[in-house]
């Protein structure tokens, strides 16, 4: 249907611009070359507007997509004007069908161009959600305040170092908001020992004991921060829960925004670093790389979002309809939808401990995102593909018509080897990349548990 609104569209503009030139010329008595150039543009204006507002019916911006729109007809033209030139050349065809034999690839460019590089969309629901938060923000200064039962969960693996200090952090920060109204007094904090080696869990129980904020829950053995999370995440009561991490680095003053947010109707507040100045060169560069990568690839994530953020009750009821163990929370939270809010915070240097996150795991986290979000690189073999069977054929019928009506056919060694080690790698590329999601689908078929709590420091008020 779209192609051939395209196609309708293509004859609209051949119209109008073959009209606008006879006008031109006949009536306001311009020069040949400057109403051709008039009647150009004029069937370019309309076919753009069309395209865009009737063919693809896209939300892409006017200005950019009108640019890229020029460079999509530029070179299709120049692709139009190969083909006539090259069928002109070799084929000594009659003009008319060399034309005709052109229109092919410039079609075929302006349709694709058009509509994956033109007329794009922008973010999807981006635009819907940024206008309900504007929305509510307009009611945020005339409610009235309530309390608010809070849980925090904070997954700890090997955290001996910084857990006094985040314990006594965070219940000072709970004992702030309850004495100013803000939260109930039986708000508290669940540190998820994520099968630690070290001391983590005896400090949990110790704390645990003295302290009427601290509650302990201990899975089985070590599952990753994401599993770690998600455990705290569906076990923990309270009516809205924040997640952060043990080691100190998200400024834990973002909470009180996050619940002031909350307190007036969002359902997620993320929180989203303002500037990486503490991170190196390195985890910079490869971040930002990311977020485009995964943009390209259709997986909606919040920019410079890690795992620190406010649910509601509701959220957390409609992440456990997620069955998943292939887990990547950043991408599965934007897409249980709600009403969303920012807030944003510096993020500091780690307390003290290092890093749980070495290059392996983070690659690894990375590569969860594409493959549990996005089925381009599915698609993307499909594409290529057809564009390699295309030019196969293609050079299959050029070679055979050099062999029949010229000369200059010799009996090619590389002509029969090259294509054998190209298509071999391909297929190679194609399958290495079909295996990757079947392993997914292979793990998610098992539907095993992705967590086992072994013991907590109190049962009667968890949902266990
Ligand atoms: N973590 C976890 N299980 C793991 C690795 C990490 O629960 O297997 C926790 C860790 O204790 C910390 C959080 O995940 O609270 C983030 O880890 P880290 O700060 O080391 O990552 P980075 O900030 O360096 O990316
Ligand atoms: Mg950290």
């Amino acid at each position: 249907m779209t192609l051939i609104r395209y196609l309708l569209v293509g004859v609209v503009n051949t119209l109008v611009g073959l009209g606008t030139i006879y006008l031109a010329m006949y009536f306001l008595k311009m020069g040949v070359v400057s109403s051709n150039a008039f009647g150009y543009g004029v069937g370019v204006m309309v076919s753009f507007v069309l395209n865009k507002k009737w063919t693809f019916n896209s939300d892409a911006h006017a200005v950019y997509s009108f640019l890229r729109y020029l460079l999509v007809l530029l070179v299709a033209y120049v692709a139009n004007l190969q083909t006539v030139l090259f069928a002109n050349s070799h084929f000594d065809l009659n003009p008319y069908l060399s034309q005709a034999l052109g229109i092919a690839p410039y079609t075929a460019i302006g349709f694709l161009g058009s509509r994956y590089f033109a007329f794009r969309e922008r973010n999807g629901i981006q635009p819907i959600l940024d206008q309900a938060n504007e929305a509510r923000a307009v009611k945020k200064a005339s409610l009235i305040q309530r309390m608010i039962e809070l849980s925090i969960v904070v997954p700890c693996y090997n955290e001996e170092a910084v857990l006094p200090e985040t314990v006594q952090r965070l219940t000072e920060l709970l004992q702030f908001l309850i004495a100013k109204g803000k939260l109930t007094s039986d708000s508290c904090v669940y540190y998820v020992d994520d099968g630690s080696r070290d001391r983590t869990w005896d400090l949990i129980e110790e704390l645990a004991k003295t302290n009427g904020f601290v509650r302990g829950i201990k899975l089985s053995r070590n599952r990753g921060h994401q599993n770690a999370l998600l455990a705290g995440l569906l076990t923990v009561k309270g009516e809205a829960v924040i997640s952060v991490d043990a080691d100190l680095q998200d400024d834990l003053a973002a909470i009180e925004e996050m619940l002031d947010d909350y307190a007036v109707g969002y359902d997620i507040v993320y929180g989203v670093r303002s500037s990486r100045k503490t991170d190196t060169f390195f985890k910079n560069f490869t971040a930002i790389a990311y977020y485009r990568l995964l943009a390209v690839m259709g997986v909606e994530i919040i920019y410079n979002h890690a795992d620190y953020r406010l649910m509601s009750r509701r959220v957390i009821d409609a992440l456990k309809e997620f069955g998943e163990v292939n887990l990547f929370l950043r991408g599965i939270i934007p897409q249980l939808g709600f009403a969303h809010s920012i807030v944003y915070y510096e993020r500091a240097e780690r307390f003290a401990g290092e890093s749980k996150y070495p290059l392996k795991k983070m690659l690894a986290l990375a590569w969860q995102g594409i493959t549990s979000f996005s089925n381009v690189p599915l698609q993307a073999i499909t594409h290529l593909g057809l564009l390699v069977s295309m030019i196969s054929f293609a050079v299959t019928i050029w070679a055979i018509w050099v062999k029949l009506f010229t000369e200059n056919a010799l009996p090619g060694w590389a002509s029969t080897v090259l294509p054998i080690y190209f298509l071999g790698g391909i297929q190679l590329l194609c399958l290495g990349m079909m295996g990757e999601y079947l392993s997914k689908i292979y793990t998610e078929t098992k539907r095993r548990p992705r967590f086992i709590i072994e013991k907590t420091t109190s049962q009667d008020d968890m949902s266990l």
